[in-house]
């Protein structure tokens, strides 16, 4: 009799992706491990911002409610109110019906990868994936270490690597290359923006350091935000790469100027890839599964991707439990999962993208800032994940139903 593989699954990176995967796949009684390059606490540029679907998921998943959020320290700060700006125009402010919540992203994905361990994945810190068999179902580490499984799951993050090993035919290389993002975002301590930041800028931020601010048209098909965490505020522009090939650097800066934060012009803010619609429709090839930025997955109108790594992972993870109970296709099932809870919502997010977008590049003669405010609640509710985005219907089971 050959050998026995190693584990029922080995899941690549311990960002939100794997540790949701690890989790739910121990939880279920199958020997996992997870492989993470770095070791915890390790930074990952993000905003931190996290809508009221990933509170739920948090709860739901991991056990963490609210309060138990609070006291893991995940909670930086919470958005009770929104500004969006169009240029310097504001078009739409006010308070949320329910909060926005930011967290910061060294903690998180270290106590979420600990859930994992308590719930059984073994966890392998500083075990970089270097190749991928995916016939075999063998991953090589950069120490040499081979670990074999029924199954694969990348969740190594935009520059995946168990992506990248994959044959030609998965990815469509046009679809993601046209819809990958690309983002730059600086951290700037509360206490420096109190003494150095002007309010001559035409969005004077600094007079409202509570405030999450969203600003479109600050570079093409992307946005600049300014987060205001509690040590501190964080500032990015992102949009889609294509459109944006070289000047994003300079967008920067003057986004940096527009909201009155020009004396740190000369900082280099980290640039990063952002998944902003080049999701893949069916990322699986034999027992190898793709799960959040490693497989596109992120809000196609924001770039929102803790909650898509989230449950991206929660629905391969299902998949793979069948797989290993049943021996149904893994890749059938977690496509057939997506199509019908999430790929159709990721599509009416991105033609609401598309619209919104034309509409800023004058292709679409509409009253944008008329249309805003009629489906602005609308459009918060699909954000926070209690309506669909088709059709902007109520639908409190959109993301929390598998099956
Ligand atoms: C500037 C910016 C701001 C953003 N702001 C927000 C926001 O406010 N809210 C939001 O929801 N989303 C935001 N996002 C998106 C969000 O950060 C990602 O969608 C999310 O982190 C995806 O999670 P993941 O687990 O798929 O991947 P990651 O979080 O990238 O985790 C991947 C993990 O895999 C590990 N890894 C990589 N390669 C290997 C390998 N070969 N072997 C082993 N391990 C490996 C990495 O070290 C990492 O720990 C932002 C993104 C950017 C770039």
């Amino acid at each position: 009799m050959g050998k026995l593989p190693d584990y029922d699954a080995v899941v690549v990176g311990g960002g939100p992706a794997g540790s949701t995967a690890a989790c739910m796949l121990a939880g279920f009684g199958h020997r996992v491990a997870l492989l993470e390059k770095q070791a915890y606490p390790r930074e990952k540029v993000c905003g931190g911002c996290l809508s009221q679907k990933s509170i739920q998921f948090l709860d739901r998943i991991f056990h963490l409610p609210l309060p138990a959020l609070r006291q893991e320290g995940l909670i930086d700060s919470v958005g009770a109110g929104y500004a969006l700006y169009i240029g310097s125009r504001r078009v739409l402010a006010g308070d949320l019906p329910e909060p926005f919540y930011f967290t910061r992203r060294d903690r998180y994905d270290a106590c979420l990868a600990r859930k994992a361990a308590d719930a059984g994945a073994e966890i392998h810190e500083g075990a970089e994936v270097v190749a991928v068999d995916h016939d075999r179902r063998t991953v090589t580490t950069s120490d040499g270490d081979r670990y074999t499984a029924r199954t694969i799951i990348g969740a190594d993050g935009i520059h995946s690597r168990v992506r990248r090993s994959l044959p030609a035919g998965v990815v469509d290389p046009v679809r993601w290359r046209e819809n990958l993002g690309w983002a730059l975002e600086l951290a700037i301590p509360r206490d420096e923006v109190e003494v150095l930041a002007i309010d001559d800028g035409a969005i004077p931020v600094c007079n409202d350091l509570s405030t999450p601010h969203l600003v479109l048209d600050v570079c093409r098909w992307g946005y600049g935000w300014v987060f205001p965490n509690r040590e501190a505020i964080v500032v990015g522009i992102g949009g889609l790469l294509e459109k944006n090939r070289k000047d994003l650097p300079d967008r920067f800066r003057e986004f940096l100027a527009t909201v009155g934060l020009a004396a740190f012009a000369d900082r280099k803010p980290a640039g990063y890839p952002l998944s902003f619609g080049n999701y893949i429709a069916s990322p699986a090839y034999g027992g190898t599964l793709l799960v959040g930025d490693a497989g596109g997955f992120a809000s196609p109108l924001l770039g929102e991707g803790i909650f898509y790594a989230h449950r991206t992972a929660e629905l391969a993870a299902h998949a793979v439990d069948r797989h290993l109970t049943s021996g149904a296709s893994p890749g059938e099932t977690y496509t057939a999962l997506l199509g019908r809870r999430l790929t159709p919502e990721l599509r009416a997010e991105a033609a609401l993208r598309d619209f919104l977008y034309r509409s800023l590049d004058g292709r679409v003669p509409v009253p944008l800032t008329t249309f805003m405010k009629v489906t602005r609640s609308r459009v918060i509710d699909a954000v926070q994940g209690s309506r669909s985005f088709r059709g902007f219907r109520r639908d409190d089971d959109l993301h929390s139903a598998v099956w």
